[in-house]
């Protein structure tokens, strides 16, 4: 009987461990992981024109991040071709829709695309920066005047300014009221006008007429001499003024982006970032066209990828364009897959072995070297 009972006691013990198994293998959310078989005789490799990553020359791809896929196929054996898109967006769809076994430009890694792609490993480091004109030298726009009058000590001195106006015009017409004066009359109006004009010729340190009576020239004398001091304090507040503002430039970082036009590429991580500033950015397809619209003036300034931008100033924008203000925020570029891609793990080890070996040195050096971008 004991016996029978623990046989009894033993089959509920497996009977609930599998139920438990069961419960437990449900409740935990497993990725549904596909792998497509892939022909590794002809891998279709998303791609989009994005200088010096992507290029094209008569039809032939070349640059950064086309010939490391190149080293990195023939390190797998594996033949591919390129595919297209037309921006990121596209690219993302185009992976997402099995249009291609991978995708390679320079594409961000992100936490967003990550929950629904692979990324391979880091495979450039990049970032955010500003781009500029070369003649953002400040200009004098009614907002820089505008900044110039109303910051510092600059209201101040104004408000000083209108005082040594009203005030000694005050003092004036009351001592020539009297008709002493050939210039001033006896009626308040418009006889204030005239000892206003007069004041404001003597802050000017012009005065063609003088008052005649006795106090009229005391006080026409001291209104002269602080004048004199008053004058010689604002030109030099105003000269660094003009200064500081001619040497700052207009747009010298994320800060001065807000109600300017600022151009990036369609669905990019700098149209992202641009949003979390409150800038609403012009999407260009290609990059290019947003340089070209800054060059023409349709665009104060572009926020896009560092190495992108570093080796457009060093090239075609050369002595037209110009970087400024910090890293905005710092990306790594990947090579993207759809999620659960067999590829990824063998395309690692290429990756890494290309880095030993040299081969991902040689091509560094070869696109963004000092003397090839001198060229
Ligand atoms: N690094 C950018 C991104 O991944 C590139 C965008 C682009 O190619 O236009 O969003």
């Amino acid at each position: 009987m004991r016996k029978y009972i623990r046989l009894v006691g033993l089959c509920l013990a497996i009977f609930c461990s599998g139920f438990a198994t069961q419960c437990f293998s449900q409740s935990v959310a497993i990725d549904p992981v596909v792998s497509t078989p892939i022909n590794l005789k002809d891998l279709k490799v998303i791609t989009r024109l994005v200088p010096p990553f992507v290029l094209k020359d008569n039809e032939k791809y070349e640059g950064f991040s086309v010939e490391l896929w190149q080293a990195i196929a023939t390190q797998i054996k594996a033949g591919s071709h390129f595919v297209e898109k037309a921006n990121i967006t596209e690219i993302l769809a185009g992976v997402k829709a099995g249009e291609g076994d991978l995708a390679i430009a320079a594409i961000s890694i992100t936490s967003q695309r990550e929950q629904e792609f692979d990324f391979s490993q880091p495979m450039f480091d990049s970032g955010l920066q500003i781009m500029v004109r070369s003649d953002n030298n400040g200009g004098f726009s009614i907002g820089q005047v505008w900044s110039i009058l109303s910051t510092g000590a600059m209201p101040f001195l104004l408000g000083l300014m209108a005082a040594l106006i009203i005030i000694p015009s005050h003092l004036v017409w009351y001592a020539e009221r009297r008709g002493t004066s050939h210039f001033i009359s006896q009626n308040y109006f418009p006889g204030i006008w005239q000892a206003a004009w007069w004041a404001i010729g003597a802050v000017a340190g012009q005065q063609p007429d003088s008052p005649a009576s006795k106090w009229g020239r005391i006080l026409a004398a001291m209104a002269i001499l602080v004048s004199m001091v008053f004058m010689s304090y604002f030109q030099a507040t105003i000269t660094s003024a003009l200064t500081i503002q001619t040497l700052k430039g207009d747009i010298n970082g994320p800060e001065d982006l807000a109600g300017r036009k600022v151009g990036t590429t369609t669905g990019s991580t700098a149209a992202g970032y641009l949003k979390t500033l409150d800038v609403t950015p012009t999407e260009f397809t290609k990059i290019t066209e947003a340089l070209t619209a800054l060059e023409n003036k349709q665009l104060d300034a572009v926020v896009f990828d560092s190495p992108v931008l570093l080796y457009y100033a060093a090239t075609q924008g050369r002595n037209k364009v110009q970087i400024v203000g910090p890293m905005l925020r710092k990306e790594n570029y990947g090579i993207l897959f759809p999620r659960g891609s067999n590829l990824r793990k063998p395309v690692n080890e290429a990756l890494l072995t290309l880095r030993e070996n040299g081969t991902y040195h040689a091509l560094y050096a070869k696109w963004f070297s000092a003397t090839q971008l001198a060229q």
